[in-house]
């Protein structure tokens, strides 16, 4: 969810981490890579021992020829299919701990790409909808629907389960067991259609039989408290990412919302949630995180980490923002951001369109490289038109169309539109 002016009631609090929430707002200073880096080998995990090595030996940027993030906005688009927009077909190589590269089906336009792709959104605020208006999943008015998805060849939907911190203040557990049955419901009513997730087998035979596999994530850990017991009893009601903090900060951690931190990263309780959620197999959501708090969850985590809506500073600077320190160590631990569709985060004017989203895919490939971007657009939880050419779920294939005239091999592009995602869901999601 955006900062979102859905904080119903509170208006005055609304907009924390919005528009105008610079990050020269944000105190703590860029600590170097390299320090982090280091506190991550010292860590003595396997995984990240060998994250670290395979990694850091490969070049950072992209195996596409990508032009920089500032040079896109003019740069005259590369014509699908010329020989020049792939000088090298092979595939970058896979990250450490996952199978084998996956060979991609041949596809000779951007529809049929797109059409066989796995695409993955890992933000969608309907829930919210939902248990707030009453509104119906398999089809409605909004930015997401069963019918939508489908329309635009989403295969694979990761709900977001949103408490507002503020109107649900006294009672944030029974309020997310609230929308989580409200959405099984809706879920289940729909069985011809979706089905619910909890694995990446799961996910593997839902697509493989045609439908969308919804997977649910918790926006914030207000839900949770301080009980570690609180995380295993909503991964037994099937959530399977749990990000942190949302706008404000939590008993987890901070929030890049606020201005002033409140325990400078994560809190003790912060990273021994962390830990357990490493141990169940769920999925750390760093989008909102503090930046301390970020590096805290990198340094702390043992498995791969996802951002489920987030965009980057190399193209917009902003405190909700990755800085390209933050995309690398992202790279480095083998996660992947999805690519929001939020205007205040992708263009200093507040409004984006299509072609500025994928400037922010664009600066995230060149930074971290090809296996660590994906797509999560918030539709749904946008408080704010959403981009041109974006209007809805429908329109994810335009995302294809316009990474293939930048030049994208179609291997780039089954990465970005769910294949780096699905990798990390095989890595940490048990079956
Ligand atoms: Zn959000």
């Amino acid at each position: 969810m955006s900062s979102k002016t859905l904080i119903l009631g509170f208006t005055g609090l609304a907009c924390l981490a919005g528009a105008g929430l610079l990050r020269q707002n944000s105190p703590p200073p860029q600590e170097p890579v390299m320090a982090i880096q280091q506190a991550w080998r010292a860590h003595q995990s396997p995984l990240s021992e060998a994250l670290s090595e395979s990694e850091t030996a490969r070049p950072a940027p992209s195996s596409s020829p990508l032009p920089s993030a500032s040079a896109t906005a003019s740069a005259t688009p590369v014509p699908s299919g010329s020989p020049s927009a792939s000088p090298s077909p092979t595939p970058s190589p896979a990250p450490a701990g996952s199978a084998s590269p996956t060979p991609f089906p041949a596809a000779s336009t951007p529809q049929e790409l797109h059409q066989k792709a796995i695409v993955v959104d890992t933000h969608v605020e309907t829930p919210f909808l939902i248990s707030e208006k009453n509104v119906r999943l398999r089809s409605n008015s909004g930015q997401v629907s069963l019918d939508k998805l489908r329309e635009g060849g989403v295969d694979v939907v990761f709900f977001s389960i949103y408490v507002n911190p503020y109107k649900y203040k006294d009672q944030p557990r029974s309020q997310a067991e609230k929308i989580i049955g409200l959405l099984r419901k809706e879920i289940d009513a729909n069985a011809d259609l979706i089905e619910l997730a909890t694995s990446h087998a799961d996910i593997q035979r839902i697509v493989a039989a045609g439908k969308i596999a919804g997977l649910m994530g918790m926006e914030g850990a207000d839900p949770i408290g301080e009980s570690l017991n609180n995380i295993d009893h909503f991964y037994k009601l099937g959530v399977r990412y749990l990000g942190p903090t949302w706008s404000t900060h939590t008993l987890m951690g901070d929030s890049s919302g606020p201005p002033k931190p409140r325990w400078n990263g994560l809190s003790k309780f912060g990273k021994m949630a962390v830990e357990r959620m490493n141990q169940l197999g769920m999925l750390i959501d760093v989008s909102h995180l503090s930046d301390a708090a970020f590096k805290d969850v990198l340094t702390l985590s043992k498995q791969p980490v996802i951002a489920s809506h987030s965009a980057v500073d190399g193209v917009r600077n902003h405190a909700r923002n990755f800085s390209d320190d933050m995309l690398k160590l992202l790279a480095l631990n083998g996660g992947v951001t999805g690519i929001v569709f939020y205007g205040p985060f992708l263009d200093a004017s507040g409004k984006a369109d299509l072609k500025r989203v994928v400037d922010h895919i664009d600066h995230a490939v060149k930074v971290g490289g090809i296996d660590h971007v994906g797509l999560g657009s918030d539709f749904d939880g946008l408080d704010l038109p959403p981009p041109t050419g974006l209007e809805d779920a429908r329109r994810f294939p335009a995302i294809t169309a316009e990474l293939k005239a930048r030049g994208y091999s179609n291997a780039d592009v089954y990465k970005i539109l769910g294949a780096n995602f699905m990798r990390v869901f095989a890595q940490v999601l048990k079956d």
